[in-house]
């Protein structure tokens, strides 16, 4: 490795905040040369098979010729523009798109570019909506423990208040209705009684309630919990007859990362406002949306324009590139992938089942998740997926893996395997 190299990954470590990292105790880094398809390319040449696809994102893999054409295409023609008082075909195109493939009746969309934007947005048009419709005692959220919905304070004031960094910003927080997450998982027996957290918060607190925000059956980031799509059918009723709006995060789960095109069609539930973000690009670039039914856009109208404008707002390049992301979809077909990558998550990870470190092992769609009793030790675990030739990254208790679609059936293994491998050195809880 050269001198300059070392230099600039010195300047990292002292001077760059990474995600939820100290730059006073930085942990492990690994520099990225470049990345092909499902692997990352290492500034020293090491190849790493990509089990995360940049957080839910690169579903067709790094550097897909067709997204590249689309953005240097769209780069010639116009790379940005301001969408005040201006429009353009690539955001048109892609609204109308995601109008089509969201659940019926989601026909207004706003774009983000960001999926914490996105979800602010979605609080914003929960509160405008319950405002201009006379609703104005409604001003608070309730919503489902082990949540995740964003970093910034409106999006975190839904995160879960124990793993959400509520203490650190008490005070300025605004205070939210918490409700027990869905306990029935995803493949078991009905139980009303699961419901009994919601139906108790609503009856006490239904009048304050501007919405219930959630992520649809998986709830990603606060857990890597799946639920039973049954709790969300229920909740749309009781919802409805309290005058309380459902906002549905797929940030996460949008575009068939679940199995279902969006996880609200497992339930075949139409949320009231939806937001996508992550995938959309396919991980190029950085978009996200919020979409609304005609009933709440036109409640938000009667109170006015709805108060948000970001800067980039549906940038060309990102709009473009999200079209093109969406073509692939079609073209190169999600569900049979989604399905292979499914069931050999399932057997890929059946081994880890009984290690002495493992609580739990759980699969649903291209969404493997091994629960440990015990939180990992990021900067001793990292190093040996690396060594592993895998990218797999950790948080808290949970190993978890949402790979490109593109992934074939050799380089999934060589995931899986690796995540075994892993987990079988870490040590039972200690008593
Ligand atoms: C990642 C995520 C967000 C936040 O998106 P950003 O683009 O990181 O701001 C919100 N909700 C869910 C469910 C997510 O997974």
């Amino acid at each position: 490795m050269s001198t300059a190299n070392d230099d600039w990954l010195a300047f990292d470590r002292k001077h760059v905040w990474h995600p939820y990292t100290s730059v006073t105790a930085p942990g492990p880094m690994f520099p990225v040369r470049s990345a092909h398809g499902v692997r990352i390319v290492l500034e020293d040449g090491r190849e790493l098979i990509d089990g995360m696809a940049s957080w839910w994102s690169v579903i067709h893999g790094y550097a897909h010729p067709k997204l590249l054409d689309a953005l240097h295409r769209q780069a010639d023609a116009l790379a940005h523009v301001m969408f005040g008082g201006l429009t353009h075909r690539p955001a048109v195109e892609l609204a109308q798109r995601l109008v089509e493939m969201t659940p019926d009746g989601l026909d207004h969309v706003f774009f983000a570019d960001s999926g914490s934007v996105a979800m602010e947005v979605a609080l914003k048009m929960a509160l405008q909506y319950q405002h201009g419709i006379g609703e104005t005692a409604r001003k608070r959220f309730v919503t489902i423990r082990r949540g995740y919905h964003g970093d910034t304070f409106g999006a975190m004031s839904v995160c879960d208040p124990d793993t959400g960094m509520h203490q650190l910003f008490d005070g300025f927080l605004p205070k939210q209705l918490f409700i027990d997450a869905p306990g029935c998982r995803s493949d078991a027996e009905w139980d009303d009684l699961d419901l009994s957290s919601l139906r108790v918060a609503l009856d006490e607190h239904g009048h304050e309630i501007a919405a219930l925000v959630l992520e649809p059956v998986v709830q990603g980031a606060g857990g890597m919990r799946f639920y039973a799509p049954e709790w969300l059918r229920q909740a749309r009723r009781l919802c409805d007859a309290h005058g309380v709006l459902l906002v549905a995060d797929e940030i996460a789960t949008g575009f068939g990362r679940s199995g279902t095109l969006f996880a609200c069609d497992r339930a075949g539930v139409v949320p009231d406002v939806m937001a996508v973000g992550k995938a959309l690009c396919g991980g190029m670039m950085t978009l996200a949306a919020t979409l609304a039914t005609g009933r709440v856009a036109e409640g938000i109208g009667r109170v006015g324009p709805l108060m948000h404008g970001p800067t980039f707002m549906a940038n060309p390049l990102a709009t473009a590139v999200a079209g093109a992301s969406l073509d692939l979809l079609h073209e190169e077909p999600w569900e049979p992938r989604v399905a292979r990558i499914e069931s050999e998550l399932r057997s890929g990870l059946q081994a880890c089942h009984g290690m002495p470190a493992v609580a739990d092992v759980r699969v649903l769609g291209a969404i493997g998740v091994v629960e440990l009793h015990e939180p990992v030790v990021m900067a001793d675990v990292q190093p040996r997926f690396v060594d592993r030739g895998v990218w797999v990254r950790p948080f808290g208790e949970l190993v978890y893996v949402m790979p490109p679609y593109v992934i074939d059936t050799e380089d999934l293994a060589r995931v899986t395997g690796a995540i075994c491998g892993v987990v079988s050195e870490l040590p039972a809880p200690r008593g």
